[in-house]
């Protein structure tokens, strides 16, 4: 079975000010780091670094070299990222002082997929192969319908969740993996058991995962439920917890897992992720969440 990951790309521009830009004004940083990112590329790094073969698909601009070589770094497997006119996605990020952020997003290059391109990535991948999405580039709708045609196992993290998800035909989503907004914003229910009630009687065949921050992680599908708390940690970055889950956990069910040993190994990864600062720079490596977890 083949993993493909269709999602962003970004560099994220992380700019330290003392407060906030206000309308009109012009403030100087304090500092300024560059990152790559894109809740796509970052999900690709934490399957890569759970151990499994991830091909990452998607598009970049002319300045999106260092978006690629990050995927060589991490032996993600980049050869459906195509590389077009234009500039790549990017954040502009202020990060004041009580630790606060605002974001601009540029979709760039992530809004630039082309159906010739879907067809060209997916006719690479089989019936039974795994496509992992999320809602940060365009066409997402068109790549649901012919991985589905495919009989690919499609997984969906609708995130961030807007129209663009809505007007997805979700009946074809395979396992959803989601946090308690998309689940509301889904469902329309605020309380875990009932977003999952709602999920199963929508969507009675898929698989939902809905991870709960500090509060853990919930599971529905084939007829079961779980729960699973969370580690107990000191969280300095939330950032890449939901990213660091979804590496882990995928990587353990496709190594055939039982779910809740994946729920578990998910958690834990997470749980790491969260005492550091930073977004993929924080996801751990495979050899220290084994170490620890024993
Ligand atoms: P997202 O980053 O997508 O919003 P969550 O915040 O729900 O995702 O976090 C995903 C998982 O990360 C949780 O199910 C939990 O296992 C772990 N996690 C998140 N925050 C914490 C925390 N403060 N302490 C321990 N584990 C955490």
């Amino acid at each position: 079975m083949k993993l493909v990951n269709f999602g962003s790309l970004n560099y994220d521009y992380v700019y330290s000010v003392d407060h906030m830009v206000l309308p009109g004004e012009t403030l100087s940083s304090n500092s300024m780091e560059t990152f790559c990112g894109g809740k796509g590329l970052n999900q690709s790094i934490a399957l890569a670094k759970a151990g499994v073969s991830v091909y990452h698909a998607g598009m970049v601009g002319e300045d999106g070299e260092s978006l690629i070589d990050m995927c060589k770094e991490n032996q993600i497997d980049y050869r459906y990222i195509s590389k077009v006119q234009g500039k790549s996605g990017h954040t502009i990020i202020q990060l004041d002082k009580q630790g606060q952020n605002s974001i601009i997003l540029f979709p760039g290059t992530n809004g630039l997929n082309t159906l010739e391109h879907i067809e060209e990535v997916l006719d690479y991948f089989q019936e039974g192969d795994m496509i992992l999405l999320q809602n940060e580039i365009n066409l997402l709708d068109q790549i649901i319908e012919k991985a589905y045609e495919k009989k690919m196992k499609i997984v969906l993290n609708p995130s961030p969740f807007n129209e663009k998800v809505k007007a997805c035909d979700l009946s074809k989503v395979s396992m959803f993996l989601m946090n308690e907004i998309e689940g509301y914003q889904i469902t329309g229910e605020k309380e875990p058991e009932d977003i999952l009630n709602v999920m199963e009687s929508k969507y009675p065949s898929a698989e939902v995962v809905l991870t709960l921050g500090k509060d853990g992680v919930m599971y529905s599908g084939n007829g079961m439920r779980y729960f699973r708390e969370s580690f107990k940690v000191k969280a300095v970055d939330t950032t890449a917890a939901g990213d660091t889950f979804t590496g882990y956990f995928l990587a353990s069910v496709i190594e055939g897992k039982s779910i809740e040993e994946a729920l578990k190994i998910g958690s834990f990864a997470a749980s790491i992720a969260v005492t550091r600062k930073g977004a993929s720079s924080s996801i751990p490596a495979k050899d220290e969440v084994e170490n620890r977890l024993m």
